[in-house]
């Protein structure tokens, strides 16, 4: 169930370019509300015409997001149908995509990129409990609501956006391309989407976010990302070692073996303290 938005309130402003089967763009929208009219940023996810088919899984995604509330899960203000154009309007949030803001950021302090994941932990628990899997968990579906303080780790916070169109329906290369962020059982069977996927895509998330938000296997064409599966390889590994061990328990090709929830949050507290006292130990040397 979601909300119907008229198109004639929504306005469109710049492109931002486009996802898996949708064009995005920057608008408003507009209210009246006791007598006055307001005006929201949001964003606008337009369905790919060349893709309606997919208009169910489409509506699916944004109905997800309308049903369950979170802190860290993006706002989904409802849907717009204008002759043949499906729209999800959700909410604009300010700083974009993590992967983007990342690359672009140079230095980002480990508290930082810690409170990130501790927040993408704390949705995902959520979810996990109410046994709902998300499917499309990576850095470029973070966005960025407040920046912080990057370099002096004053906490960001993020929003975790919407699945977009279930893996059952895109093509099998986009879906090849989704290494090393879909689980290697949902190549096999697609329906096989499960909880453990997103654990899977947790570990591939927390390798970005550790690595300034570059792309895992970038450059890799897809029969050589098919091949990294088929012979079961793991991302290079963080120096870091407790955090290597944690990436390595989530993307574990045996879905049972991967870690809760509850588990993934207690390892990254851990990784709290003793990421802050190696900042520290760096600090000292300095001096
Ligand atoms: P997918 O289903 O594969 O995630 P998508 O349709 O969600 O595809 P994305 O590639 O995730 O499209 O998003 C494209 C770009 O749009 C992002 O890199 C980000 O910069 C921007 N963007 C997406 N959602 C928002 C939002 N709610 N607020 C601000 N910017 C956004
Ligand atoms: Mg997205």
């Amino acid at each position: 169930q979601f909300h119907m938005i008229k198109y004639e309130d929504l306005r469109w402003c710049e492109s931002l370019g486009q996802g898996s089967f949708t064009r995005i763009f920057k608008g408003s929208k507009i209210d009246i509300r006791d007598g006055e009219r307001h005006v929201t940023d949001v964003l606008l996810k337009e369905l790919d015409a060349n893709h309606k088919n997919c208009w169910e899984s489409f509506f699916e995604a944004a109905s997800l997001m309308s049903q369950i509330s979170h802190k860290h899960l993006l706002l989904v203000y409802g849907i717009s149908v204008h002759r043949s154009k499906n729209v999800m309007v959700q909410e604009f949030v300010k700083f974009g995509a993590l992967d983007l803001f990342l690359k672009r950021e140079g230095s980002v302090s480990v508290s930082w990129k810690l409170d990130v994941a501790k927040q993408l932990a704390s949705v995902l628990n959520f979810l996990e409990e109410k046994n709902i899997t998300h499917g499309n968990i990576c850095a470029k579906n973070l966005l960025l609501a407040r920046e912080g303080d990057a370099s002096q780790g004053s906490s960001p916070f993020i929003k975790l956006s919407d699945p977009g169109i279930n893996v059952t329906m895109l093509g099998r290369d986009v879906v090849l391309d989704r290494i090393p962020w879909v689980a290697p059982e949902v190549l096999e069977a697609p329906e096989r989407l499960e909880l453990e996927c997103d654990k899977w895509s947790f570990g591939a998330t927390l390798w970005e976010i550790f690595n300034g938000g570059q792309a895992p296997l970038q450059g890799l064409d897809l029969e050589r990302k098919l091949q990294f599966y088929e012979t079961y390889k793991q991302l290079p590994s963080s120096e870091w070692t407790e955090l290597a061990d944690l990436i390595s328990q989530c993307m574990n090709y045996q879905p049972a073996f991967r870690p809760s929830c509850r588990s993934i949050i207690r390892q990254l507290n851990s990784l709290i303290t003793s990421g802050t006292s190696r900042e520290l130990i760096a600090v000292k040397k300095l001096q």
